[in-house]
This record gives C-alpha cells, sequence and structure tokens, in this order.
C-alpha cells in the first residue's frame, strides 16, 4: 500500500528539528516574561464570520485562504488563520478588556492556504502578543522594543531591519480610499480584471499588485500619507522618537499597508535580507477599533505576531543555534548482559534524581557491548555508564565503569556504591 503522505504545505517536525524549536520557544518565554505579558490560549476554530468581521471580507486572507467548512451542525467554522481575532474575541468574551489593560502573547498553529514556498506554508505558526487599553505611543514603542529584545537574545539583531509606516484611521483611510478609487477609474484601461474588480470593493489592494503595468498606471497616484489626519501624525512622530532614544534603529516605508483591515495609525513590519523571497519575519501595529468591530467597548489596542518557521529557517541558516541545544542527552547507560534490568532501572533513576537538569537514557533491549557504544556515541552524549554483569555469581553489581565519549577511550571503574558522586565529578571535567 502506498505510503501516506502530509497534506501539501503542512510540514511534520522533527525531533533533530523540534530542537531548534524549542530553544526559540523558550528565548521567547524568557522575553515576554521579563515584559510582565501573560499567556492567553484559545481554540484554532472559530466561527468564520469572527474572521470576516476582523480581518475584512475584501482580503486575500478571507476572500482566498481560509480553511473554512460547515461543521455537523452546520456552522461555518475556520481554521485561524492568524491570532489576533481570537484573542480579541476571547478576552472580551471573558471581561479583560473593559477598563483595563492587558499584556498579553499567545502562540501556536495559524492556517492559510497560501501557495506553498520556503518560509511559506499552510500550516505555520506565530508567537503574538497584544497589548490592550494603552494609548501610545509609548506601547508601541514596548511592543518594538521587545522584539528587539528577542533579535538580540537569539543573536539576529544584525539581520533585521524593522520598517514603520504611518497608516492614519479608518476614517483618514476612507476619504484616501475615494481618491484612489476616482484615479483608479481613470485608468480601468490599465489595469488587468483583478486590478479593476478592486477598484470600488478595496482599491489600497491594488496598489500591491505586482503587475508592471499595473504598477505604470499607478504613477501619480494619490498617496496615503496626504490624507492622514493631524493626530495620527503626531502618534507615529513620538513613536519614532521613542525609538531612537531606545537606540531601535528603523526605515519608513510609504508602502507598508499591511494586509489586514483592521489596523490603524503606526504599523510596522521586521523583515530580513536571509530568507529570499518570505523576507516578512514578524508584522503588527495599532487596531484600535477592532475591539469594538468584535462586539466590545471601544478599546486601545497594539500587537504583532512573529512567524516561527521563518526565525526557526534563520537560527539554522545562520548558525545560531548553540550546539548544546542539538545534544540532550548528557549520560547514556549501557546494560550488558542478561537480568541486568532491574539494577540498571534503579540506578538510572538515582542519576535522574540526583542530576534532574540531565537527559539519561537507559539502553533497552539488550545487544552486545560494540552495538550499544555506538548508540551511545550517537546520542550525543558525554558520558556514557557501563553496566556489565561481571562473573562473580553474585547478583548484585558491585562496580560499574564511567567513560567519558567527547575525547577519551579509556574508562574507570568505580563501585557502584560511589557512583553518583564520580558521576558528578565527571561531569564537572567535560565541561558544559
Ligand atoms: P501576518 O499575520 O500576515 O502579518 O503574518 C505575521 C508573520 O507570520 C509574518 O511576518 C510571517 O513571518 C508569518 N507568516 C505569515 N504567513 C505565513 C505562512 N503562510 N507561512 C509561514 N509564515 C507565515
Amino acid at each position: 500500500m502506498a505510503k501516506l503522505q502530509a497534506i501539501r504545505g503542512m510540514s511534520d517536525t522533527l525531533p533533530d528539528q523540534s530542537l531548534s524549536w524549542q530553544y526559540l520557544e523558550s528565548a521567547f518565554q524568557r522575553i515576554v516574561k521579563r515584559f510582565g505579558y501573560r499567556e492567553i490560549r484559545f481554540p484554532i476554530i472559530e466561527r468564520t464570520e469572527l474572521f470576516k468581521r476582523s480581518i475584512g471580507e475584501v482580503t486575500d486572507i478571507v476572500e482566498k485562504e481560509m480553511y473554512s467548512f460547515d461543521d455537523r451542525n452546520g456552522d461555518n467554522v475556520s481554521l485561524r488563520p492568524e491570532g489576533t481575532a481570537g484573542c480579541v474575541r476571547a478576552a472580551n468574551q471573558h471581561g479583560l478588556l473593559y477598563n483595563q489593560q492587558q499584556r498579553l502573547w499567545y502562540s501556536g498553529p495559524m492556517f492559510r492556504h497560501e501557495r506553498p514556498q520556503k518560509g511559506r506554508y499552510r500550516q505555520f505558526h506565530q508567537f503574538g502578543v497584544e497589548a490592550f487599553g494603552m494609548a501610545g505611543p509609548d506601547i508601541d514603542a514596548e511592543i518594538l522594543q521587545l522584539s528587539a529584545s528577542l533579535w538580540k537574545e537569539l543573536d539576529l539583531s544584525e539581520y533585521l531591519t524593522l520598517q514603520i509606516n504611518n497608516i492614519g484611521n479608518a476614517e483618514d483611510r476612507s476619504r484616501y480610499g475615494i481618491a484612489l478609487t476616482e484615479f483608479l477609474k481613470s485608468k480601468a484601461q490599465q489595469l488587468d480584471e483583478d486590478a479593476r474588480n478592486r477598484i470600488y470593493t478595496n482599491p489600497m489592494r491594488v496598489l500591491e499588485s505586482k503587475i508592471p503595468e499595473v504598477q505604470q498606471a499607478l504613477q501619480g497616484c494619490p498617496k496615503l500619507q496626504d490624507f492622514v489626519s493631524e493626530a495620527s501624525q503626531e502618534h507615529y512622530l513620538a513613536l519614532q522618537g521613542l525609538l531612537m532614544r531606545a537606540n531601535i534603529p528603523f526605515i519608513e516605508n510609504a508602502r507598508l499597508v499591511r494586509g489586514l483591515d483592521y489596523y490603524n495609525y503606526c504599523v510596522y513590519e521586521w523583515t530580513t535580507e536571509s530568507l529570499g523571497a518570505q523576507g516578512a519575519v514578524c508584522g503588527g501595529g495599532r487596531y484600535d477599533g477592532l475591539v469594538e468591530m468584535l462586539g466590545g467597548k471601544p478599546t486601545l489596542a497594539a500587537g504583532f505576531a512573529i512567524g516561527i518557521e521563518r526565525l526557526v529557517l534563520m537560527l539554522d541558516s545562520l548558525g545560531k543555534i548553540p550546539e548544546e541545544v542539538r545534544k540532550p542527552i548528557d549520560v547514556y547507560v549501557l546494560v550488558v548482559g542478561a537480568n541486568l534490568a532491574e539494577q540498571a532501572l534503579e540506578l538510572v533513576q538515582r542519576i535522574r534524581t540526583e542530576f534532574p537538569q540531565l537527559g539519561v537514557v537507559s539502553h533497552c533491549g539488550g545487544g552486545k557491548y560494540n552495538s550499544q557504544l555506538k548508540r551511545a556515541f550517537n546520542s550525543g552524549a558525554r558520558l556514557a555508564v557501563i553496566l556489565e554483569r561481571e562473573d562473580t555469581g553474585s547478583n548484585d553489581l558491585k562496580n560499574a565503569k564511567i567513560r567519558r565519549l567527547e575525547d577519551s577511550k579509556e574508562s574507570e571503574t568505580v563501585e557502584i556504591a560511589n557512583i553518583l558522586p564520580k558521576l558528578g565529578e565527571f561531569l564537572q571535567n567535560s565541561g558544559s
């Protein structure tokens, strides 16, 4: 029978790869803890309406990329394509938002039916942070400082560039939309069908077209910057001041509008050159109108999401995962000869209790000394403990051998009664 394969665009994360993920996850968790953010968890599936209302009906995500289906009750539900909508829904439903300030984070899988390529998958994973109840720009600067701290923790700062833009508020954008629609109407002949269809539904999206003729037709089109309100501009300039003060370099990118409808004022994206086409690693901004759009009281809000796969790709390709992360096993216990299972089980457990921070594996399933030793080497362990049946006729084990796997072929025989302190000495002498 043919071997079953995963669905296209959905990846398995195998044990070696998981070590990189865990390294990244623990760095992220250290940073959010340092910044006082608390974790929120919410379902992977929500009513489709939630995403339509928040992300926007006329966006790529909602129009083409969602995994939506009727469940057995006939309710139309979708796998979440991003985290903010579910986070807001959950926080609002449980009364975390009204008249309060919240600093929240989440992580987990997201689903978009995009064309898969390196760095772009149909199931991918994000870390996100969301801050509620604060007007900014101080909170916007804090969020950017949090991401910058993560890059520093991962030694990636030099590979990431912060781009920011001021996209105004919903009113500014609707005034701009009217002007842009007028302009696009006059250029309709030069637009492709897709762009023509968007003239009345979502004219800003035409600006993102990759078709050269469309870009040509867009020359001289109205600029969003000329429509943003004074309040938005003040916010934006103040944010820039805070970023400079915090030593977070940025560049302004007037074309950065982001694909989702709910943003306002400042939007931001961290990008890298080291990933090829999919260079966006983290994106976010303010979204002061979203909570109300989802049925809550007006609530100030800002946040970002980081693409975990893309960061892992960066860490791996730039060699930024420390060597010891790749070696989760420290001690490999060889069990050579029959009837040693009981002693081995007991001894290994004593080692684990004495050195709870170590990974200790006991060889199971028997086999010759040499093949067990080979497994010990392959496991990456620093030390092997060799339990071997002695020809004394007694059932008790008196001695074991300890061998350094990194640099020596010598082993030292030690009394079982003395093995824990001896192991401690060996571990101290074997570096990390
Ligand atoms: P977005 O919600 O589109 O702003 O995405 C935030 C971040 O998630 C991006 O900067 C990417 O790093 C990551 N991301 C978005 N879509 C995908 C995808 N299809 N595959 C992998 N990562 C993605």
